[in-house]
């Protein structure tokens, strides 16, 4: 590559609430009658006045919070004045010099990526074009949902990076309950900010990238309509190779605003870009500057859950788990409660057997999550479920790692129980019974199967006696097979030692 990538993004997440953001309308932008959940207030009828919703201001802050910023104590809203069919008002209510948080990063493959600000605002309406119709509707059930937006540092290095760190965001979105942020339905929507400049021209000061001495910088093209992972990084990618061939053929770079189009993967301009100038921001007149208590910031410290990274460390040291386990477990937040309470539930099974506590815990939680990987999420993944669809209780989860871990049934059988229990959540010792998969212990019994078995297989018998005594694996097979996985496979070997010594 001849030139230096330089790219940044903006990020903006519907926040989960129950109300707008400014008014007390249920915030429910998918509700399927349109302009059902509208009012005066975020129609933007004259005399009306926005009060802030105090659950989007927290939810900004621990967003924040989560991602190392630094939080304004002093904070306020702005007018943001443009004209748009679905912005009722005529201007967005957003925050300019003071958001709510600035600073921070987020680590993408150990690389920091810094975090400008996030900034808190009211999301607009959506204007539905039918095709060959000449109007267009207009529902304004979306405008005034509360929308946060985060900006991040021109620092993004390629198209790659850019897609792993909406992905990256979305999951903490997603551990903190803040937000859906799912891309299809436009809970999150990324846009990129894409420039090349020739090598050496540049310093990054300030926040800002600058020419140096006797250069010129190229301009930025901001890229919109990026509905999917992939898109961000075909969109990204795309606008590389445009931005270059033109460089190439001393060809202008415009600042314009382009849309990516998902069908052909390439990006259009829609318009030539506004600067903040355009906007003509200024102080929001109706509602009063924001004022952020200490006792507030801590109340919201103290709901911040325990971040995916911590979390990954934590497990690892505290179960002994792999760090493919301890990641796979730790990406879903409710995956990882729901773990760790399983663990926990083993405690009272640790109890009861007297063993000795600390090593038995060790013990099991890996036991708990080899299951999990090995087994539940391949059996959810193949039903399509996902991990919020599970109905098993940690309870009775705990219970089956016991009965496999004490050898009670084999991992066969528990694969058995485990199916059923995805079908309705029983106690794993009820289904047992129910399917009639206890493991037979019972030497007696086992050794007049074996010595069955045993008759019918001379031919192998002899081999093993001429010393090929691998052939006991397929004894063992014949065993297993004769009790339809029954037989406990350690005694039965035992036992088949013995006979055919
Ligand atoms: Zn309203
Ligand atoms: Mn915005």
């Amino acid at each position: 590559m001849k030139y230096d990538i330089i790219i940044g993004l903006e990020i903006h997440a519907e926040l989960k609430t129950n109300s707008k953001m400014f008014c007390s309308c249920l915030n429910n932008p998918f509700s399927d009658k349109a302009n059902n959940n509208v009012c005066p207030i975020c129609l933007g009828h004259p005399g009306t006045l926005p009060v802030p919703n105090k659950e989007a201001i927290e939810k900004t802050i621990m967003t924040g919070l989560a991602i190392h910023s630094k939080i304004n104590r002093d904070s306020k809203f702005d007018r943001k004045n443009y004209f748009y069919p679905d912005l009722p008002k005529g201007y967005q209510i957003s925050q300019f010099d003071m958001p709510l948080c600035y600073g921070g990063y987020l680590e993408i493959d150990d690389r920091q990526i810094p975090v400008t600000r996030i900034h808190l605002e009211e999301d607009t309406g959506k204007s539905i074009h039918k095709k060959g119709e000449n109007y267009t509707l207009i529902d304004f059930n979306r405008a005034g949902t509360p929308l946060m937006e985060m900006v991040t540092e021109p620092l993004i290095k390629d198209a790659k990076e850019a897609k792993k760190f909406c992905q990256e965001y979305q999951k903490y979105l997603r551990y903190l309950d803040v937000s859906e942020a799912d891309m299809e339905k436009g809970e999150m929507r990324c846009e990129a900010n894409v420039s090349l400049q020739e090598k050496d021209s540049w310093i990054y000061e300030d926040g800002l990238i600058k020419a140096k001495e006797g250069k010129k910088l190229n301009p930025k093209v901001e890229v919109k309509n990026i509905n999917s992972f992939k898109s961000v990084e075909r969109a990204i990618d795309f606008e590389i190779k445009r931005q270059s061939e033109l460089l190439d053929n001393n060809e202008q770079v415009l600042p314009e605003t382009r849309g990516f189009d998902e069908d052909n993967g390439e990006t259009k301009r829609q318009r030539i870009k506004e600067t903040s100038a355009d906007y003509r921001y200024f102080p929001e007149p109706d509602i009063p500057p924001l004022e952020i208590s200490e006792e507030w910031l801590k109340e919201i410290h103290q709901k911040l859950p325990e971040m995916p990274d911590k979390k990954i460390k934590r497990f690892i040291q505290q179960y002994g788990i792999t760090e493919d386990s301890a990641i796979l477990l730790s990406n879903n937040r409710k995956l990882s409660e729901w773990y760790e309470s399983a663990v926990s539930e083993l405690g009272a099974w640790i109890e009861a057997s007297g063993d000795e506590y600390e090593r038995l815990e060790r013990a099991l939680a890996k036991s708990t999550a080899n299951l999990i990987s090995t087994q539940l999420l391949k059996h959810l993944k193949e039903q399509d479920q996902n991990i919020s669809d599970i109905e098993i209780t940690p309870e009775n989860f705990a219970e089956l790692v016991f009965l496999i871990f004490k050898g009670k049934i084999n991992s066969s059988a528990g694969q058995k129980v485990l199916t059923e229990m995805l079908d309705r959540n029983e106690s794993p010792i009820k289904l047992v019974k129910e399917l009639g998969l206890e493991q037979i212990d019972n030497e007696e019994e086992l050794k007049n199967k074996i010595k069955e078995i045993l008759d019918k297989n001379q031919a192998q018998v002899e081999e093993y006696k001429n010393g090929k005594t691998t052939v006991i694996k397929f004894l063992l097979g014949q065993v297993m097979a004769a009790t339809k996985g029954k037989a406990n496979p350690k005694v039965a070997m035992e036992i088949l030692e013995k006979l055919l010594s």
